[in-house]
């Protein structure tokens, strides 16, 4: 195989190439960072790369391989993290100024997991700051262009992890998913992203956006590296308060048993107005498919899925407002001297911030105030309720819940970056899941107007075996995993 291809292979057929001989970690690492190296100024996944300890994470696995070690799957295969993860010794800003030159002293969990299982760093993507936005265009530092074309949005805010992966610069990728953050821009790059169940992932690490609905998910091109991935990072973790107890895992060995039996609610509120015709045909041909091995689909009403983004739009800034009040100039990254101490946080807070980081902050502390609080926060608490409980009853009659990911494919660049509303309005598909803190997975289902489309499969509380499953038996009744752009070109 040429250097040139190995940036193509699944994380899966690396591994096996790994294991038998076929190729050494530091090759494969060294053909990602050559690929890096030719696409990266037009792409612009990543925000820092880590050439140097990507190769000499390589070179540990081919050692410890070569002295006899049985390695997990992931061992020596090129990954990437969102720069919302914190990494020991790696700089981690969640592409904020008011993080710049941050360098975290310990590792969020899911990355210390992933480190323990051979993973090979190849650097930190570009996102919203603080993962606030749809599109990374909400970055300090940099615009990520959509693989498939670079005029677009890869969307966000794991806009970097997802176009690494589709880039082929990364073999697959973590992002954070608070309203849609993983599978949004999964679906817009043509990948398959997971948001798992509420407490599955552990947070410890992560910088905190709304920490009721932040869960980290893996970003890959095919469903089994998503299960190889969820192997590795899920399960407790004393570290974080909200982790599930329990055993996790058997991900990747569950895939195969297909989905005859499987009931699938097909919520008739996910295809309302604003979704694209072509999406709208993509998804429903994905669940014909899903029909024809043995599934049983049948249309159901979730009511009060239009309330959900009005939900999230207080309840994620309220716990924003709250996480971000750590941001003070004292304790980490940027510090501006301005007179006394008041002065001080006003100049590092007004200048480190960026304006939908902002707009968030005074949002939330408006709806947490004490003359609003009830008016807002109290009733989106409320009204949350009755979304998961919408959820749960649908979940007594159907094993999954299939619909569009996103209203429409990836939007041209700036096509929204003015009008906020208007980049709310593409999480529509994705936030009630967090509000619900239910799983949800994006996988590729074909092409609109030449840009991929994400068929988003829902499922109960820990259900993602479940969804794995579907979305594995989709994937290979369809022909097997979407191919990638192999040509990125300039816009
Ligand atoms: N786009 C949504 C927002 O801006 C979701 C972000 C996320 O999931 N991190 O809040």
């Amino acid at each position: 195989m040429t250097a040139r291809a190995l940036h193509q292979l699944t994380a899966g057929q690396a591994a096996a190439m790994l294991k038998g001989w076929e190729l050494s970690a530091e090759e494969l690492t060294s053909a990602l960072l050559a690929r890096i190296a030719a696409v990266e100024p037009v792409v612009g996944a990543y925000l820092r790369t880590t050439a140097e300890l990507a190769l000499s994470q390589a070179r540990k696995v081919d050692e410890s391989r070569r002295a006899g070690a049985d390695l997990p799957v992931l061992a020596g295969i090129p990954c990437a993290l969102k720069d919302n993860l914190s990494t020991s010794g790696v700089p981690t800003t969640c592409c904020s100024r008011i993080l710049a030159g941050y360098v975290p002293p310990y590792d969020a969990t899911a990355w210390s997991r992933l480190k323990s299982a051979g993973a090979v760093l190849c650097g930190k993507t570009n996102m919203d700051e603080f993962a606030m936005g749809s599109s990374c265009e909400n970055s300090a530092f940099k615009r990520t262009r959509n693989p498939w074309d670079t005029r677009l949005v890869p969307g966000g805010s794991s806009g970097g992890s997802a176009a690494a992966v589709a880039a082929g610069e990364a073999l697959y990728a973590l992002g954070s998913d608070t309203g849609g953050s993983v599978r949004q821009p999964a679906a817009f790059c043509g990948v398959v992203g997971l948001k798992p169940t509420y407490g599955l992932v552990s947070r410890y690490g992560l910088v905190a956006f709304g920490s009721s609905l932040d869960q980290i998910g893996p970003l890959t091109r095919d469903v089994t590296d998503c299960a190889h991935v969820m192997d590795a990072i899920a399960g407790h973790d004393s570290l974080d308060a909200t982790s599930l107890p329990g055993q996790a895992g058997g991900y990747a060995s569950g895939l195969a048993g297909g989905v005859k039996g499987l009931r699938i609610g097909v919520p008739r509120e996910y295809f309302a107005e604003g979704v694209q015709p072509g999406v709208e045909a993509a998804v429903k041909r994905a669940i014909g498919v899903l029909v024809e091995q043995g599934a049983v689909a049948e249309e159901c009403s979730l009511p009060h899925t239009g309330y959900a983004l009005d939900v999230y739009y207080v309840i994620a800034p309220a716990e924003a407002s709250a996480n971000l009040a750590r941001f003070d100039g004292v304790r980490y990254g940027l510090r501006l001297a301005a007179g006394d101490h008041e002065g001080m946080y006003r100049a590092t807070r007004q200048t480190g911030f960026g304006p939908e980081v902002k707009r968030r902050i005074m949002i939330g502390t408006y709806v947490l105030s004490a003359g609003y609080y009830d008016a807002y926060y109290l009733r989106a608490q409320k009204v949350r309720t009755l979304v998961a409980r919408e959820f749960a009853e649908a979940f007594a009659r159907f094993d999954v819940l299939a619909c569009p990911t996103t209203p429409t494919t990836a939007f041209p660049v700036g096509d929204k970056a003015g009008d906020p509303l208007a980049m709310y309005l593409s999480d529509v598909c994705t936030v009630p899941v967090n509000l619900a803190g239910v799983p949800a997975l994006s996988v590729p289902c074909g092409l609109a107007g030449g840009l991929p489309v994400g068929l988003q499969l829902i499922g109960p509380a820990l259900s993602e075996r479940t969804l794995l499953r579907a979305a594995y038996t989709y994937e290979q009744a369809s022909g097997g995993p979407l191919s990638l752009p192999e040509e990125v070109k300039a816009p």
